[in-house]
């Protein structure tokens, strides 16, 4: 029984029986494919760069996950950054929010990684190895289990896809473990090995099999569309006016500019016509301007009838840059960036973090006094090497026992010390006494930090026994 047809197509990569149509768009040389080319290529070699570029000695790019930092532009974020790292977030989202208010979707168009894999790598291998947008269709149609140039097309992929992998792996851990790794047994790396194993194979299905759907399906951006562009945003459009009555032919003094040739249907990585609007799956690429553009030179009318435009212009209101949200994007963004590079500038030297015990808040010792036991967490932020001394101040009668005082940090890293303060326990007003404890590096980082220490209160001073052996009788 044949399969239910529905009508109309629902999406452009899908048959109206519901299998895939695969997309086969046809090059359109062009001004605008030669800029995107030489973007493309800049940011080609940017992302395999990065992971070899050093700034002031550090990685310019460096998530590194086992020691929960991150590196970006020779600052390294430590896991107590989460308020920095909040502002970069918000502030890189008001940055996405106004690029689109002004320039629509030039990001998926011109900067997008799928993008550009797809359309300056991916696709013209397949050009070169199948013979084109007919010669892929050939091989298509002929439903063949293996053909030799798809086959070969797939292998050169696979040595890409392996390369692209291992680079996204050095974002991780650096270029030189994934060097040293290469040559080494996957036994002796297996988390590196599974995880580059994972991202070839994610990267063969989505440029092998997914290709144009994740923009399509897969990716929210497009969703945001409608909210993220207004009528004055800039987009690639077709001038209705200009256009349309569409028509073949060499009368065309009833007729529009529009020729319904369907280049600018043939080239499109997305398989829509512009003609039908701003649609979602429209990435802003500009191919179908380029296309069009050389018809409209070959007929002898003016270039653009596909432009960059917006809605409001399109329909003669001209268009407005200052706008509600092309106001309101930028203070926002530079109120929370300014807080951003604020608190960035004003860091402290150190960052440090008194922590309690894990276990009894305190213990009664035999002679009376009461001992409290704390963790010092020092995070080095400097760009040297410092041995950090503690002192604690703030009551008579205090002991203090540092046993790795002056702790050495490394910079960049976080290391943390025990502390034992001894008190008479009559130091103590209602079971707690404040305390300061004081950490210096002995150069830049002074820093004083209060902290309360638990003791008994008045009524369980007399009671001859301490916290671990009054759990042990409660028990
Ligand atoms: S390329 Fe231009 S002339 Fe040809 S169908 Fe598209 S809009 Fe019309
Ligand atoms: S409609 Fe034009 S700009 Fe939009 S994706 Fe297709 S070719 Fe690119």
């Amino acid at each position: 029984m044949a399969a239910p047809v529905a009508p109309g197509r629902v999406l452009p990569t899908l048959n109206e029986d519901g299998t895939r149509r695969w997309l086969r768009p046809k090059p359109a040389p062009g001004t605008w494919l030669k800029r995107r080319t030489v973007v493309a290529w800049v940011l080609l070699l940017t992302y395999v760069a990065i992971p070899h570029v050093f700034i002031g000695g550090k990685p310019a790019m460096l998530l590194d996950l086992q020691r929960r930092e991150f590196t970006f532009v020779g600052t390294t974020f430590l896991p107590t950054d989460t308020l920095l790292l909040m502002l970069l977030a918000i502030s890189t989202v008001i940055a996405i929010f106004l690029a689109s208010a002004l320039a629509g979707r030039v990001w998926c168009g011109w900067a997008c990684p799928q993008t550009v894999y797809m359309e300056f790598v991916f696709r013209p291998i397949e050009r070169l190895f199948e013979g084109g947008p007919r010669g892929s269709t050939q091989i298509d149609e002929a439903k063949a289990r293996f053909h030799p140039r798809r086959f070969t097309k797939h292998v050169v992929y696979l040595v890409i896809g392996s390369f692209l992998a291992h680079t996204f792996l050095a974002y991780f851990v650096g270029w030189d473990p994934v060097v040293h790794w290469v040559f080494g047994s996957p036994n002796a790396h297996p988390v590196g090995f599974s995880i580059v194993t994972m991202t070839t194979i994610a990267i063969m299905l989505d440029f092998v099999y997914f290709r144009e759907q994740v923009c399509m399906v897969a990716c929210p951006y497009g969703r945001w569309q409608s909210a993220l562009l207004d009528r004055d945003s800039l987009i690639v459009a077709y001038d209705y006016g200009r256009g349309e009555p569409r028509g073949k032919g060499k009368d065309r003094a009833e007729k529009g500019d529009c020729v319904e040739c369907q280049a600018c249907v043939t080239t499109c990585p997305t398989g829509i016509d512009i003609r039908n609007g701003l649609q979602m799956e429209c990435i802003h690429c500009t191919q179908c301007m380029d296309a069009c553009d050389a018809v409209m030179r070959k007929i002898g009318r003016p270039e653009g009838l596909i432009r960059y435009s917006s809605l409001a212009a399109l329909a003669g209101n001209g268009r407005h840059f200052i706008r509600t949200r092309t106001v309101l994007y930028p203070v926002a963004f530079f109120l929370v960036f300014g807080a951003f590079v604020w608190q960035l500038t004003h860091k402290e030297a150190a960052d440090v973090t008194l922590l309690g015990p894990a276990g009894a808040p305190f213990t009664l010792e035999p002679d009376g006094t009461v001992a409290n036991q704390l963790r010092v967490r020092i995070a080095n932020r400097s760009g040297i090497a410092h041995a950090y001394a503690v002192e604690v101040t703030g009551a008579d009668g205090l002991k203090v026992i540092a046993p790795l005082s002056p702790l050495p940090v490394q910079p960049g890293r976080t290391e943390t010390m025990p502390l034992f303060v001894m008190l008479p326990r009559d130091a103590f007003e209602e079971g707690v006494r404040t305390v300061t404890v004081r950490v210096t590096d002995g150069a830049k980082f002074a820093g004083a930090f209060p902290y309360r220490l638990a003791g008994p209160m008045r009524d369980e001073a007399n009671e001859p026994t301490n916290a671990h052996e009054k759990a042990g009788k409660h028990e």
